[in-house]
């Protein structure tokens, strides 16, 4: 059984083994004192850089309940793990509890999984046609140092075709301020090398979410070695009034349906996990948030999905940042979603583009309305991008885009060995994609070692 370092907040350090000897020690403290939230290592690393541009295993019982996929049929309401969150930390949480035996619950308030790495799916209101937008995450690659686990997955992931390398053209360009636009001829590619390492979800950001639920048996009863498979996953669906119950030693969680009227029904885990932004961590545990936690910061960033009747082929490239997007102009990237890999052919379809606006720009805009911020994108878009063919567009607003401070400990996750829960994200690793999944690895041992 692991050894786990464990730091008491603010100052106090002790260690203890998560084994049968450390539940003897937890059940001796009777009722559950205030959160002793702990790390589960003590050294810190600072080796992971911010966003371009801008800004135990343990023995486990077999159960032999069925799996379901968001299905209302009856559910146990007792769970071994239950994790919030279906973004990519959760769905690494779960994809490494899963095949043991344990009964998992996964609550995922969107229509799908996959949180900011995600895929705004629409049809083109004149012809109909398929518009595909990845209106957050953009790409990723991978930083071997302190990703090894998101590596080694990413190349099962290449193997199974549903991340691909994106191979455009991709670079920086310059707002001109005198001019008052993008200035598309000041585009420079990044270096070969950078350019090799970008990859995508395909066909869509979204697809490698549902990968990832997929390979962890969601929809299996059995695995291939016939051990039950027992993952209840619940989308549209918000955890709420999360609250630790002393006597039974269990979390209880209510789950309330964002398409149905229906009171919220409860359920009860021994582990409890929340891998979600800081901010959501804070709104679900509200008094006992970590300082660490609290302390995360995250912009607003407004996004505007477009697309154009036929493809922009004077464009001079598929996605650029804008090199001084903190000191001018309202956006900060433009992408041609629609070079991609797999996303719909552009043909005689309509090209897809998402544009992301500045920090600055999108701060002054964080209260007007999608309408207002739509217009006003779409207007640079128009003005900067010289087409007035758009058949389709529509702002979206990202509260907590990415964590400005993230922990970037080696840990990777916060646990709070007394009271059997464990936090993470990506604000626990760094502020992006590689970050979240390998905060969800640490999420899943640390969660293993609390059973
Ligand atoms: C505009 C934008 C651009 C980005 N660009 C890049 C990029 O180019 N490259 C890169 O690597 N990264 C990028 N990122 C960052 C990357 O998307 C994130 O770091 C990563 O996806 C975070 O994953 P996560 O699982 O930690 O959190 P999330 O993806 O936020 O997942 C958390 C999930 O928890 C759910 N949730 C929250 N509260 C509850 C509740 N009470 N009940 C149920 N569910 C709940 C949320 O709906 C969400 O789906 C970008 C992000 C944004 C927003």
């Amino acid at each position: 059984m692991g050894l786990i370092t464990t730091r008491l907040f603010p100052h106090l350090f002790v260690s203890w083994s998560i084994s049968s000897r450390s539940r003897n020690l937890k059940a001796s403290t009777g009722a559950i004192r205030p959160s002793v939230l702990a790390t589960c290592s003590l050294i810190s690393q600072r080796a992971c850089s911010g966003h371009p541009g801008t800004q135990g295993g343990c023995t486990v019982a077999r159960h032999s309940v069925s799996s379901m996929d968001d299905s209302d049929a009856a559910q146990p309401s007792l769970f071994d793990v239950a994790v919030v969150g279906g973004g990519i930390a959760g769905l690494a949480a779960i994809s490494r509890l899963s095949r043991r035996g344990l009964r998992l619950l996964l609550v995922e308030q969107g229509r799908g999984v996959g949180g900011r790495m995600c895929t705004r799916h629409a049809s083109c209101p004149k012809t109909g046609h398929s518009l595909v937008f990845d209106h957050g995450c953009q790409y990723f690659s991978v930083k071997e140092a302190c990703q090894p686990q998101f590596a080694q997955e990413v190349e099962r992931w290449l193997e199974a075709g549903v991340v691909q390398h994106w191979q455009g053209r991709i670079g920086t360009l310059d707002f001109d301020e005198d001019e008052g636009s993008l200035n598309m001829s000041s585009f420079t590619a990044f270096p070969k090398e950078k350019l090799a390492s970008i990859m995508v979800g395909a066909p869509s950001m979204s697809a490698l979410g549902r990968h990832i639920l997929g390979r962890a048996g969601v929809g299996l009863k059995e695995d291939q070695r016939g051990r039950s498979i027992d993952i209840v996953v619940k989308k549209r669906t918000r955890a709420e009034n999360v609250q630790r119950h002393s006597p039974s030693r269990r979390w209880r969680l209510q789950l309330a349906s964002r398409t149905t009227e229906s009171t919220a029904t409860e359920v009860e885990a021994r582990v409890l996990v929340v891998a979600t932004s800081a901010k959501s961590i804070n709104r679900l545990l509200l008094t006992s948030v970590p300082d660490e936690v609290k302390g995360i910061n995250s912009p607003v960033c407004w996004a505007l999905l477009v697309a154009v009747a036929s493809p922009l082929a004077h464009i001079p490239f598929d996605g650029a940042f804008v090199a001084n997007s903190a000191d001018a102009g309202v956006l900060a990237w433009v992408a041609r979603d629609s070079s991609k890999p797999g996303r719909p052919g552009t043909g005689n379809a309509p090209e897809c583009w998402v544009l992301h606006a500045s920090a600055g720009w999108s701060y002054s805009m964080r209260e007007a309305s999608t309408d207002k911020v739509r217009e006003a994108m779409l207007a640079e878009f128009t003005k900067d991008f010289g087409t007035q063919d758009v058949v389709y567009s529509e702002a979206f607003r990202w509260n907590n885009a990415f964590p400005l401070n993230p922990m970037r400990g080696t840990a990777k996750c916060l646990v709070d060995s007394e009271r059997h829960l464990a936090l993470g994200g990506d604000w626990a690793a760094g502020d992006r994609v590689g970050d979240a999944f390998e905060s969800g690895v640490a999420l899943a041992a640390s969660a293993l070692a609390l059973l």
